[in-house]
């Protein structure tokens, strides 16, 4: 591995180095080769030893990241790395990304946790975020997952395991609150300057980042939103300067559309619903631009500005959304009444809680009438679609490329995913590698993966879903 550790050069305050805990007996169970190729690291280097953190690869040099953040809501001034470390960065081809270790031991921030992590968690977050990277969501990567032969204690004993997770980088809103509340300016100015050459090269000052930044969680919110899929966790230390997608806890992709879904456990009055993510993204960036403050000459000057960049959320997030559930129906080009048209679509299915992936899919083979349930209700909106569809250059072949290309047939349906670690807790990881090969090609209608497409049964339904710490 090459590394090139930019962040372990930063001041010494901003981290605490050291060692990943060792553990009794590590496993492979998984390793991205595809990944591994990209970051250019040769497979063979990725041994059970080093992705559990028991031998360090050379040129490493592991710390754990200090951050805040406010969660739910409420103001937490010291969270940061308590469960993970960051071996390096290394330089790949594409780019510069981070190598962490999540589920190494206890750090400095680990509070009254065990700095571990157990095989359930580690594997949803394996396939959850290679799915989003399958279906072109910017997002952090899973490179490995290990297990540790130890037993984690939650409710009840579990498997321990470590992720190798792949980040552009892993730095937050809360790591920016962790400097801005300590008024410690000249970390906060070297991790600006530190995020501005990693990540937005062109940006010229703070304000101007934050501007990116916008644009970039603005892109990424619509991504999600297109795609049905909820955060569920999305506290400021869970918002990746990048504008990647990071922790994936709680999260899960609707399979019945309602606006007002929520699946964490712990989002008990629906902060992070499906239809709040906007918003949230944008208290978010409200929050980055308050920390960012005091690197701002003139406060007053500056809290004007920052708000009105805040503010430009809207724009970009309403573009990139339009856009998307455009081609989701079919339209490439821009008409007056096309929001009115999908929000009327969303609407229908809302009340007949149609399976958000499927009944966009089903659009492509026009049998999505069979989705929208409540009487009259598809038939109301039919005609104003095909008249659109009319309107709309090139051939139905063309209409429906661009809905196949939009709508995917697969994503990780929390049943099939629940199903994979249930399995994986008793040494069978068939179904969880199985999944992973079919969410590879999200799009693809490959009849080997149909029992993948359908909506939970009954039984199956998973109705809440847990932070996995
Ligand atoms: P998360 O809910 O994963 O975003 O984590 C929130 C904070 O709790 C972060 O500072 C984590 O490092 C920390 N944390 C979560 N789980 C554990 C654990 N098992 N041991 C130590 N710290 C943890
Ligand atoms: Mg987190």
């Amino acid at each position: 591995m090459r590394f090139d550790n930019s962040y372990a050069r930063l001041p010494a305050r901003m981290y605490t180095r050291l060692n990943p805990e060792p553990v009794s007996d590590p496993q492979i169970i998984a390793v991205n080769a595809p990944l591994a190729a990209e970051l250019g690291i040769d497979p063979a280097q990725l041994t059970a030893e080093v992705l559990a953190g028991n031998a360090l690869p050379e040129g490493a040099e592991p710390l754990a990241q200090a951050y805040a953040g406010h969660q739910f809501g409420g103001w937490v001034p010291q969270l940061g790395d308590g469960r993970a470390i960051l071996l390096g960065e290394v330089v790949g081809e594409h780019g510069r990304r981070d190598i962490q270790l999540k589920g190494s031991g206890r750090t400095p921030y680990s509070r009254q946790g065990d700095g571990r992590a157990w095989l359930g968690p580690v594997l949803r977050e394996y396939i959850l975020s290679e799915a989003m990277h399958a279906l072109g969501v910017p997002t952090t990567r899973a490179l490995a997952v290990a297990t540790t032969g130890e037993r984690v204690q939650r409710e009840q004993g579990f498997p321990g395991a470590v992720l190798t997770r792949v980040a552009s980088s892993h730095i937050r809103v809360g790591t920016f609150q962790y400097f801005a509340a300590r008024s410690d300016t000249e970390a906060l100015q070297a991790l600006t300057d530190h995020v501005i050459a990693r990540h937005y090269p062109n940006a010229d000052g703070p304000m101007d980042m934050l501007r990116g930044v916008v644009q970039a969680q603005a892109r990424l919110v619509a991504q999600w939103m297109s795609l049905g899929f909820i955060h569920g966790v999305m506290n400021t230390d869970n918002t990746a300067l990048s504008g990647e997608t990071i922790d994936y806890g709680p999260c899960a992709f609707m399979d019945g559309y309602h606006p007002s879904t929520v699946f964490s456990s712990i989002d008990q009055y629906g902060r992070y619903a499906y239809q709040n993510q906007p918003n949230i993204a944008a208290w978010n960036l409200a929050q980055l631009a308050t920390a960012l403050l005091p690197l701002m000459a003139d406060r007053e000057a500056a809290i004007e500005e920052a708000t009105e960049v805040v503010n430009g959320f809207v724009e970009p997030f309403q573009a990139e959304w339009m856009r998307l559930f455009r081609a989701k129906i079919g339209l490439a080009r821009e008409e007056e009444g096309d929001e009115t048209l999908i929000t009327g679509l969303l609407g229908r299915m809302a009340t007949s809680n149609s399976d958000f992936t499927n009944t966009f899919r089903a659009l492509t083979r026009e049998d999505a009438s069979a989705h929208i349930t409540d009487p009259g209700a598809w038939d109301s909106w039919l005609p104003d679609w095909q008249a659109r569809l009319a309107r709309e250059p090139g051939e139905a072949v063309d209409h429906q490329a661009t809905m196949r290309a939009a709508n995917p047939v697969l994503i990780p349906r929390n049943h099939r995913v629940e199903q994979a670690i249930q399995a994986g807790l008793t040494g069978d990881f068939a179904p969880f590698h199985r999944l992973n090969a079919a969410l590879a090609a999200p799009h693809v209608d490959n009849p080997d993966y149909t029992d993948l497409t359908h909506p939970p049964e009954d039984h199956e339904r998973v109705t809440r879903t847990f932070c996995g710490t």
